[in-house]
């Protein structure tokens, strides 16, 4: 399946969740977008797809998104609290840049178990809020099942 379809398969499963919860329409955007980008993260060990195309700037806006969603509620939050979103983002984009340079491993190997699946759900969880990681979880399962690669290890 190639990537368009996965943003789409993505943008249904987080469209679902964000009914299914009754979110704002910033939330609902925000699970949209993180569901999304999520269903291309698997694909991440392909050199030639298209989210390692797009990942050295969807990850920095992605660390972003969640780090300002992890410390604020509204825009005027975002001045005061510059600079736990600013660590925390750069945290994120960091580990990404040191993955993908040292140890970026075989095309659906382990980028395509649910360990994986939920491993990053929880970092997601931990790094923003429990809608985003489980957007998350949620947008990568979409990728898995769109593969038909559902493994557990
Ligand atoms: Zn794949």
């Amino acid at each position: 399946m190639n990537y368009p379809e996965h943003v789409l398969l993505g943008i249904v499963f987080g469209a679902a969740f964000a009914l299914l919860i009754g979110a704002d329409p910033f939330l609902f955007a925000s699970i949209v977008f993180v569901a999304a980008f999520s269903a291309l993260v698997p694909d991440i060990d392909h050199d030639s797809s298209k989210i390692r195309g797009y990942a050295d700037l969807g990850v920095p806006i992605c660390a972003f998104l969640f780090s300002y969603s992890a410390s604020c509620n509204g825009v005027a939050c975002g001045v005061e609290n510059w600079h736990p979103i600013l660590v925390s983002t750069l945290a994120i984009t960091g580990l990404y840049m040191i993955v993908m340079t040292y140890m970026k491993p075989r095309h659906r190997g382990i980028t395509h178990t649910l360990l994986l699946a939920a491993g990053y759900g929880i970092a997601i969880w931990f790094f923003s809020n429990p809608n985003l990681g489980i957007a998350a979880l949620l947008g990568y399962v979409s990728h898995l099942v769109a593969d038909r690669q559902i493994k557990l290890l």
